[in-house]
């Protein structure tokens, strides 16, 4: 028998957090504090571009400050981390962001360890991926923690569940693995070189694909009722799709994030919530 899912509306989602954020700022603010997100833009990638202003008109329309530092996409290594150093020792920021993907003379790596790990909002600082791989407190990366906080949001219970994640960066595939671990899930984990992805993918309760190709998972790859989360963001044809074929996957799943309006929003909800987290430890204020 065929379901029609419900659809994860991230986008109300992430209101619903932008609004209690949007709270918690105004308390603050009347207590004379004010917090900052820096977002780093190298170059003019359109879609860097474009998810760089969706973030600081987010930051803004939530009350943080939200500043955007644009560098030439020919600056240097040296340059870029001498900035970053500059933004570590600013008292007024509390969070930055280096917009990935950075241009290949760039050393990504140097660039993200760079920032201090007191103001690394993306969670991808290895202190605090580190703390998070031991159960220590720390930020998470803002895609698979948004995943997370929807699935409690929505009700959709994680414990004891199977979930499989197709993927393995460590901006989404790692982090989710852990994270659903951490929530006592039993995780297997997928990649480019797994034999038989179709096999796994069915034995799903809850399965969260972050490949970066459309139409990865489709229909038959699913078991009946399953929650389907799809990370993926491909332009095809100038449309933005996800990694699974929707149509018909929300025939068999019983729950699935559309692309556009599903993970992304609560991605840049996230790092909201990280950054305020952040600042006020940073700073340590208590929230009365
Ligand atoms: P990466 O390219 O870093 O990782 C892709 C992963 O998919 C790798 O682990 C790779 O395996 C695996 N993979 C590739 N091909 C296959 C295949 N045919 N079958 C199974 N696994 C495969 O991408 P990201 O994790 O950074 O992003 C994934 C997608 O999510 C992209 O579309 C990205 O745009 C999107 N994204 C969306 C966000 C949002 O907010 N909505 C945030 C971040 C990312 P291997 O390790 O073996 O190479």
């Amino acid at each position: 028998m065929y379901l029609v899912a419900r659809i994860l509306d991230g986008k109300k989602v992430a209101e619903s957090i932008h609004q209690e954020l949007r709270e918690r700022l105004i308390r603050l603010k009347e207590r004379g504090v004010s917090l900052k997100l820096t977002v780093v833009l190298v170059g003019d990638n359109p879609a860097s571009a474009s998810y760089v202003r969706g973030k600081q008109r987010t930051a803004e329309k939530i009350g943080l400050e939200g500043e955007i530092l644009r560098l030439p996409a020919d600056v240097s290594q040296e340059v870029l981390l001498a900035e970053v150093d500059r933004l570590n020792a600013d008292d007024s920021v509390d969070g930055i962001l280096v917009q990935l993907p950075l241009p290949t003379h760039i050393a990504e790596q140097e660039v993200l360890e760079r920032i201090s790990p007191e103001k690394d909002v993306d969670g991808f600082h290895p202190m605090n991926a580190g703390r998070n791989f031991v159960g220590l407190d720390a930020v998470w990366p803002c895609t698979p923690a948004g995943i997370v906080n929807m699935l409690h949001r929505e009700g959709i219970e994680i414990e004891g569940k199977h979930a499989v994640v197709v993927g393995r960066s460590n901006i989404v595939g790692k982090p989710m693995a852990l994270l659903l671990l951490k929530e006592n899930a039993t995780v297997t984990v997928c990649h480019s070189r797994t034999k038989n992805l179709s096999d796994i993918t069915r034995l799903a309760d809850i399965l969260v694909v972050a490949v970066g190709q459309p139409n990865v998972v489709t229909q038959g790859d699913v078991k009946p009722g399953a929650v389907v989360i799809d990370v993926g963001m491909n332009r095809v044809d100038g449309k933005l799709v996800g990694d699974v074929d929707f149509a018909g996957v929300s025939e068999v799943a019983s729950a699935i994030t559309p692309v556009p309006g599903g993970v992304g929003p609560l991605t840049v909800a996230t790092l909201m919530q990280n950054t305020v987290a952040l600042g006020l430890a940073r700073r340590g204020i208590k929230e009365e």
